[in-house]
């Protein structure tokens, strides 16, 4: 592995076989009467106990990822190792309440773990996006394989570590690092596998779930996003404009949910490009763990290289440029930096629009009429997140109702660890997150019972 900002070797994890996968998958299969002996409450205090142990570890956590991704420190700290202990608590909370077992009329409506789940999970989040399906899957009483990404796999190792001593069944928990190529394909066509869970690119979730289909395997995939921030007339544009930008930068940009388009009024456009340019240009790039960076590096040499040509293809297209361009940032010669840009009169046609960045490029899009922006904001293959800005919220929510996409935020509301997240269109398939995300673990079975069963 290397390090974004120094550009170093920093660690190395084993790259798994087939045959591990093999021995993690049975072992995992071996686990499941197990868990089944468990009650949901037995399930629920074991994740407590995760979640203890990665709380006790969080600084340790924040500085590795901090140079495994180049997520700035005190970021790293509230997103890389906080945030995956606030999951793992609710799902703890969460198993303790689920009613498992519900009547309807003569039947009794029962839900039972789906059985092995293979998590394969991307390096963006890399830990958060662990916990938001090894939580439920332990919640549900399902037994895991967890494959991490090869960029960002070290907090995963700290996890098994942590999962070790909580007390579940030898099995319950396995972790085989390694390329997607391999590893990743042997799990989503393994025989013992029930379900795959996969977070990453939409082109790699695509052939993951042809793979998992093969064998008719349960799949929920949450993948890329290209979401619209949607500023009425009347909002107010500075916190509209700046809101927008720190969303669309957060990790460097390198956020599946990042709201990437501002989608605005033409007649401020002039006046949003100056709010814009204005809050890009303050952010500090440098090293992650230096307390005053605001944007670290991207996560590797090719990520860069693949923002640089869009931003190329952006000028190409003959977007405007209001901020940053291709070259490096000034007096960082080590790193794989990209800076804060903005694209203005940035039509729906142009690539910039259309596909997924992942790094810190924001493309602003004029519209004349609140139909045309809702038309250029769901004019994507894609339908994660999304914002709606106006002085009047119920005009927003109007707006927010015609979106095609999985989450809308109403001027900059706060983010609700129990509500559904996941993608319409080409953003996926499936939820996670609270007791949406829970229910994607468990089989649902209806046993009709006689009226005097009823009555016993
Ligand atoms: P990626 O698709 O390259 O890799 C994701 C994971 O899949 C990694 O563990 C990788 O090794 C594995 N993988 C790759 N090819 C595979 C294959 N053929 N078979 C099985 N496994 C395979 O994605 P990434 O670069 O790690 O992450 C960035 C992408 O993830 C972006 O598109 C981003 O939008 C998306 N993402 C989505 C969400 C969400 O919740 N919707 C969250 C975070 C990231």
């Amino acid at each position: 592995m290397i390090n974004p900002s120094t550009e170093k070797h920093f660690g190395w994890v084993p790259s798994g076989t087939t045959d591990d996968v093999d021995a993690a998958t049975r072992a995992a299969a071996g686990a499941l009467p197990w868990l089944a002996e468990m009650s949901m409450k037995e399930r629920g205090d074991a994740l407590d106990r995760i979640a203890d142990g990665i709380e006790e570890r969080a600084d340790e956590i924040a500085v590795i990822v901090s140079q495994e991704v180049g997520t700035p420190i005190e970021r790293s700290l509230e997103w890389q190792a906080k945030q995956p202990v606030t999951v793992t608590r609710l799902y703890a909370q969460m198993a303790r309440g689920y009613a498992v077992d519900r009547s309807l009329d003569n039947s009794l409506i029962v839900r039972d773990p789906v059985g092995v789940v293979a998590c394969i999970t991307p390096w963006n989040f890399p830990l958060h996006q662990i916990m938001l399906k090894v939580a439920p899957a332990l919640a549900a009483g399902c037994a895991v394989v967890l494959k991490p990404s090869g960029l960002a796999p070290l907090s995963a190792f700290i996890l098994a570590e942590v999962i070790e001593k909580a007390g579940l069944p030898p099995g319950a928990f396995n972790l085989v690092s390694g390329p997607g190529a391999s590893v990743g394909e042997a799990l989503a066509t393994s025989p013992h596998v029930d379900m795959v869970s996969f977070t990453g690119s939409t082109a790699a979730g695509k052939g993951v779930a042809a793979m998992a289909a093969e064998s008719m395997k349960r799949f929920t995939l949450e993948l890329g996003g290209k979401s619209a921030s949607v500023v009425l007339e009347d909002a107010n544009l500075d916190e509209a404009v700046a809101n927008s930008v720190h969303n669309c930068y957060a990790n460097a940009g390198q956020t599946c949910a990042a709201w990437t388009r501002l989608v605005v009024p033409r007649r401020l456009m002039t006046q949003v490009e100056a709010i814009a340019a204005a809050t890009a240009e303050e952010y500090v790039l440098g090293d992650p763990l230096d307390p005053a960076t605001t944007m670290g590096p991207l996560v590797s040499a090719n990520q860069r290289d693949t923002v640089r040509g869009f931003i190329a293809s952006g000028v190409d297209e003959g977007a405007r440029l209001v901020t940053g361009d291709m070259e490096p940032p000034d007096r960082l010669d080590r790193g794989f930096f990209v800076k804060p840009t903005v694209f203005s009169n940035v039509s729906p046609s142009m690539v910039i629009a259309q596909q997924e960045i992942f790094g810190p490029v924001l493309a602003i899009q004029p519209y004349d009429t609140v139909d045309e922006a809702v038309r250029i904001a769901n004019d994507s293959v894609y339908g994660l997140s999304g914002a709606v800005w106006s002085a009047d919220p119920k005009r927003a929510l109007a707006v927010g109702r015609r979106l095609q996409t999985g989450q809308v935020f109403v001027n900059g509301a706060a983010f609700n660890y129990r509500a559904p997240f996941g993608g319409y269109k080409q953003s996926g398939i499936g939820r996670e997150f609270g007791e949406f995300g829970f229910e994607e673990y468990l089989e649902l079975k209806a046993i009709q019972l006689p009226k005097a069963a009823l009555v016993g």
